[in-house]
Order: structure tokens, then sequence, then C-alpha cells
């Protein structure tokens, strides 16, 4: 009887197993038809801006994918489809030509774009010509240099931080700004953080939140702004979605704020009507310039 019970419970579980691989499957068909044609595939576009003036010093462009289906699909779980299933070098390069097409639209209407920041995986970061393909792209689209930037994070660079360092160094070559995206989660390992050739680190969502909420996530803000402030390095705060964490932040060494606060992630025509098309003071503190 026990063994009966079990055959069942395992029947169960590989149904269950069946229909979410089902769905996984069918989900990799449509991105597979979405990267092909374009279709369904956007990027909105989150400021960052100074801490003090509030004046927009960059952008991070964010992946949205929409599909009749499957509704809006969070990037939390195509990004991690597409790496699995082979599609993230071709959604990548989609997502960074329209970047520089974005540039270029707004260079061309006589606007000054900020520059914009690029969230790059693990397998593009190590592909071979990700350097070619970066120099390619400001030559197709003619762009001043310094105007794409990247984010990374500390688990791609796990265990091969010599091979990392010259990659970074020819992005810093090509006049890239990096930065290491959701700094204090996972890997951290502050020993290795000077030899890295990046300029800025992006403090974790959940240090921000948890601001006023409990002391220890102060005294990690501490901790992490003092040593970036030692290494010379700009400091995001990601996720700021209150008045108090704004406040608590400039107790610290924090140059740029990311979140619901002062801005949502939003389609570019917004960026240009809210930001770029107005008339704006000449930033004479951007810390990005
Ligand atoms: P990330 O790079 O850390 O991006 C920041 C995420 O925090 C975004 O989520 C953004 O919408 C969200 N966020 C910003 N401010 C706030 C806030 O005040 N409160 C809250 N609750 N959330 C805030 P999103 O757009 O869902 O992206 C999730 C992750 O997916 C990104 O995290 C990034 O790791 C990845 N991703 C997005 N686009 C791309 C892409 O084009 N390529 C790659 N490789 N990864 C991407
Ligand atoms: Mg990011
Ligand atoms: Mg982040
Ligand atoms: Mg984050």
């Amino acid at each position: 009887r026990a063994k009966q019970e079990g055959r069942n419970t395992f029947r169960l579980y590989s149904t269950h197993m069946d229909i979410r691989e089902h769905r996984w499957l069918a989900m990799e068909t449509a991105l597979r038809n979405a990267i092909d044609n374009g279709e369904g595939l956007s990027l909105h576009y989150q400021p960052l801006v100074d801490r003090d003036s509030q004046r927009l010093c960059s952008l991070e462009a964010l992946a949205r994918w929409y599909h009749p289906e499957f509704g809006q699909v969070s990037p939390g779980d195509f990004i991690p489809l597409a790496e699995r299933s082979g599609l993230i070098l071709p959604l990548s390069r989609y997502l960074m030509q329209q970047v520089a097409a974005r540039l270029r639209a707004w260079l061309d209407a006589g606007l000054t774009p900020v520059p914009v920041a690029v969230n790059l995986s693990a397998q593009q970061f190590w592909q071979q010509d990700l350097i070619e393909q970066i120099r390619a792209l400001y030559d197709e689209y003619q762009l001043p240099p310094g105007l794409i930037n990247f984010e990374l994070t500390e688990s791609m660079l796990l265990d091969k931080q010599q091979q990392a360092v010259r990659v970074l160094q020819q992005l810093r070559q090509l006049g890239c700004r990096v930065a290491m995206d959701d700094f204090g989660t996972g890997y951290s390992s502050l020993s290795y953080l000077h030899q890295l050739p990046i300029t800025t680190l992006k403090i974790d969502r959940s240090f921000i939140q948890q601001l006023g909420e409990n002391q220890g996530s102060e005294t990690i803000l501490a901790a992490i702004t003092g040593m970036a402030q030692g290494l010379k390095l700009t400091v995001v705060a990601e996720g700021v979605e209150t008045e108090e964490q704004l406040n608590t932040l400039r107790r610290y060494h924090v140059n740029l704020i990311q979140g619901y606060l002062t801005g949502r992630p939003m389609p570019a025509e917004q960026i240009t009507e809210r930001y770029l098309a107005v008339a704006r003071e000449p930033a004479t503190n951007n810390v990005l310039s």
C-alpha cells in the first residue's frame, strides 16, 4: 500500500511538473518569436537623480515583455528563462540596439540625452566579442563616448576575478561607466572590490527598504558608503520609496537616488517629455560628467 501511495504521489508530482514544464516551453517559444520580430518587447527607462539637486543624471534601461497569452511577464521571470534557453544573447543584442537607437533619436531631435545603463547578464559579460559589439554599436549609431553604461552583479565574477578585471578595463577604455548592481546581497566580497575597475556601487533595495525599520540596515549603509567613499566610487541608492529613506541617505556618502520616490521606470516618450524636452539648467555638479 505504501508503495502504491508512493507511486500515486509520484504520478501527481510528475503531472504537476509536466504542466509547469509545458508552460516554460510555451513561454520559451513565445519569447523566441518576440525576439525574432520585436513584438511585445520594449524598454522602460528609470531616472537616476542627483540626491541633493534632484537633477536627472542617468537612466537605467529595464526590459519589458508583453505577450497576449501570458500578459505582462516580469523580467525577473523572462530574463532567467532567456538565460536557461540560450535566448539571452539575441535578446540582449536586440535590447542594446534599442538603447543605441533611442539615444540616436534623442540626439537627432536636438536633445541632450543622459547616459543609459544596460544590465549585463553573465553570458553576455563573458562573450568573446562583447567589446567588439559595443564598439560596433557606437559606430553604427554614431554615438559620442560614455552614453552607454553597464551594470553587473557580483555573482557573475565569482572565481574569475582576474579575467573580469580585463573585461572591465576594456569597457572603461571604451568610456563606459560600470556599476556593481544589487550590492550587499549574495556574495559581497569586500576584499576584491578595490581590485575591480568599476565606477559605481548600487546599494540593493533590500537595505534601503529596511531603513528606519531596523538599526542594522543603517549600520550596513554606513559601512558600505564609507568604503565606497574611500574607493572613490559613485554610490546609488536603489529602490528609494519614501522621504524618510531619502533623509536618512542624506547623512551618508550617497550620490544618486533611484526609486519610485524620484521616478518610476517609464517609456522613453515620457522621459523625453518630463526630463529632456524641458529647459534644463546646466548640470554643474553632475557626478557622472
Ligand atoms: P535591477 O537591475 O536591480 O533593476 C532594478 C529593479 O528595481 C527594477 O525591477 C525596477 O523596476 C525596480 N525598482 C526601482 N525602483 C524601485 C522602488 O522604489 N521600489 C521597488 N519595489 N522596486 C523598484 P524590474 O524592472 O522588474 O527588473 C528586475 C530585474 O531584472 C533587474 O533588477 C535586472 O536584474 C533584470 N533586468 C531587467 N532588464 C534587464 C535587461 O535588459 N537585461 C538583463 N540582463 N537583466 C534585466
Ligand atoms: Mg540594474
Ligand atoms: Mg539593481
Ligand atoms: Mg536590485
